[in-house]
């Protein structure tokens, strides 16, 4: 937090040390969603919902993880207005090129929170950032029910404005017109831990958004509660009798190119064969050169230039070389360059791709040339074809 002097009162009025005029660095909005990314970091959940997506911004952030395989967002918003902020959860060129490895699903629904919807039900972690305190009473008192005893995640994570920092801006009475109301960290406590009895999970309180020095008792800005389900995962077959009632409204959804998609598993591999069979036989022409420059010397062959050469390319890791070592070479017949599969896949790029040499052999056969039992790439030894990247 950073800025100039002023003087300001607690809610109890009790006199707080001149403070500085509250400037959180880095913004106050960044920290929620950096405090939910932490979260995910650490619990890697495989189905995420933002309740109240707003822009879309936090699930902008959270689509880039890796774990992540399903992410909602819902909002009650103009829907127009939401099917736009879908444009931003678009896959960006980069994620064509280097797909991801595991499926992402990304869903905008058009609906109130305080709806039953089935199809988010058996979620991992459910955000609700900066959305109770928008909801009236009758809202705010049904929301409970759905989220934590209908949907039941394993993780619920609801943020709040504390309303005893409010004294600490310089004219605020409540943080934002459309809000219902502002707590206390004491009525947000009493009401999160009722909740929290009532549908069995425990909850922590924290938040973000640190006071300034000397008024460290109103506590954080952003008053937060992580509720964990007690008894674990969230239990999808339980919930199986309450499949199928579908009330929002999908407006947007888009599927992530992932290598889990044939299409792309096959245009990575083909890309990589290229790459790595034009590496190699560079290498190759290159060991042959030498060897031929060391016989118009008359140089016996040493036990050094005897040894099988060893093309490791762009090997970071001991078992990666090991993999390496233990694959069969390429070699050349007359004007042909012959790459093993089996040597193709223990390159790390494309050991990476998790095929097995069978299913390469069946995802790259009508892009390269194979030898006659399918078990090695061939291409011209000195020309490359043209749709060569080499050439
Ligand atoms: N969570 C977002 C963020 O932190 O950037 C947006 C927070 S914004 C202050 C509150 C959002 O809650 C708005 O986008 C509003 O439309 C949405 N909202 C309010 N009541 C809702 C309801 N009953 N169901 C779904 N969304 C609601």
């Amino acid at each position: 937090m950073e800025g100039k002097t002023t003087k300001c009162k607690s809610e109890s009025e009790a006199e707080i040390p001149s403070v500085p005029v509250i400037e959180f660095n880095p913004q106050l909005y960044r920290q929620r969603y950096q405090f939910v990314k932490d979260l995910v970091d650490l619990h890697e959940p495989k189905k995420v919902a933002d309740l109240g997506c707003g822009d879309a911004s936090l699930l902008r952030q959270l689509k880039i993880y890796p774990c992540i395989q399903l992410l909602v967002g819902v909002d009650i918003m103009d829907e127009h207005d939401l099917r736009w902020n879908g444009v931003k959860l678009q896959p960006f060129l980069g994620q064509f090129l280097m797909p991801r490895e595991l499926d992402l699903t990304v869903i905008l629904y058009h609906g109130s929170v305080v709806e039953r919807d089935s199809r988010l039900l058996g979620f991992d972690l459910i955000t609700c950032i900066e959305l109770i305190e928008h909801l009236d009473p009758d809202d705010l008192a049904r929301f409970p029910e759905v989220v934590f005893g209908y949907l039941s995640p394993s993780m619920v994570v609801i943020s709040t404005p504390n309303s005893e920092f409010n004294p600490l801006f310089e004219v605020v009475t409540v943080r934002d017109l459309d809000h219902k109301f502002e707590w206390s960290r004491k009525e947000f406590q009493s009401w999160a831990l009722h909740v929290a009895k009532t549908y069995n999970y425990s909850v922590e309180f924290t938040g973000v958004g640190k006071p300034p020095a000397g008024a460290e008792s109103v506590g954080f800005c952003t008053q937060i509660g992580i509720f964990r389900k007690n008894g674990g995962k969230a239990a999808e077959l339980c919930v199986s009798e309450q499949r199928d009632q579908h009330v929002y409204k999908p407006v947007v959804t888009i599927s992530y190119p992932s290598l889990q998609q044939e299409k792309y598993l096959k245009t990575a591999l083909v890309s990589e064969v290229w790459q790595e069979v034009a590496s190699l036989r560079v290498e190759y022409l290159r060991g042959l050169k030498e060897q031929e420059e060391g016989r118009e010397l008359g140089n016996q062959p040493d036990a050094c230039s005897e040894a099988p050469i060893l093309w490791f390319g762009p090997v970071f890791t001991e078992a990666g070389k090991a993999r390496i070592e233990a694959s069969s070479e390429p070699f050349s017949v007359k004007d042909k360059f012959f790459v093993p599969l089996q040597r193709l896949l223990a390159h790390p790029r494309l050991n990476h791709l998790g095929a097995s040499e069978e299913r390469m052999r069946s995802l790259i056969a009508d892009s390269v040339t194979l030898s006659s039992d399918g078990s090695a790439v061939v291409t011209d030894l000195h020309d490359p074809p043209d749709d060569d990247p080499e050439s």
